[in-house]
């Protein structure tokens, strides 16, 4: 887990079981035969199912591709499906079976984590949507903040020769702090962007056709945001670093 946990103090309901939850083409059950609808177990005999390929994160947890997630929702609905699938629960099935309900129980774990992760949500939507590889992050410094940054910079450097000189640090520690509170309030600012990119993505999703236009501005939009959050972060750590040495 990273430490972007909770970066999104949301309070918003989650909406489960709602349109717009990945479609995936009804599987044949091995164990009836029927045409299952159920991601997990078959809606004609109840048993566990195959995953469908291509699975998503949110359809694993049974909810629709949205980004305003409630956290205590999203905890119940995993803990009550990870009981379901639990493998103790088959330690006496078939040998079939038993594979299934690991497999479920494994992939179900992965999206709990990636999906509870406010940030890590938005990415996974990302990629889902074809705008974002896993794990990309452009740090290229965004043009409106070069000139801070560049000060940033030498900031950070006189303060490494004053170590090294053993001159005073006190003034440019100072200096970095105000620096880093500044770059922490634009890093603020990123995450409440994103909170309202969420938002209009949600309702986006909601609106009749789904709004596909809009839809894909967001995603840009979101992208966008996130690379700057990434430069941001990365750019407050070196600082707070620095300062610790
Ligand atoms: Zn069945």
């Amino acid at each position: 887990m990273n430490e972007d946990t909770g970066a999104f103090p949301c309070a918003v309901k989650i909406q489960m079981a709602e349109p717009h939850i990945s479609n995936n083409p009804p599987l044949v059950c091995w164990s009836c035969h029927e045409r299952s609808l159920g991601t997990h177990f078959c809606s004609s005999c109840g048993k566990l199912v195959q995953l469908a390929p291509n699975i998503d994160y949110f359809a694993m947890l049974e909810m629709p591709r949205k980004l305003w997630v409630e956290a205590d929702a999203l905890e119940r609905k995993f803990l009550q499906l990870s009981w379901k699938l639990h493998p103790d629960k088959y330690a006496s099935a078939t040998e079939q079976e038993r594979e299934l309900s690991l497999r479920h129980s494994s992939e179900l774990n992965d999206a709990y984590r990636t999906l509870r992760d406010p940030i890590a949500r938005v990415e996974y939507l990302l990629s889902l949507e074809g705008m974002r590889k896993e794990g990309e992050t452009k740090q290229q410094a965004p043009a409106e903040l070069l000139e801070e940054v560049f000060e940033l910079n030498e900031s950070l450097d006189e303060l490494r020769e004053a170590r090294a000189a053993g001159g005073d640090l006190a003034g440019l520690k100072a200096r970095l702090q105000d620096a880093e509170k500044s770059f922490q309030g634009k890093l603020g600012a990123v995450d409440a962007a994103l909170q309202s990119g969420a938002r209009e993505w949600d309702a986006a999703l909601d609106a009749p056709g789904g709004a596909p236009d809009v839809r894909k501005k967001l995603l840009e939009r979101m992208n966008e945001l996130l690379n700057r959050r990434a430069y941001l972060r990365n750019l407050t750590l070196n600082v707070a670093k620095e300062l610790a040495a």
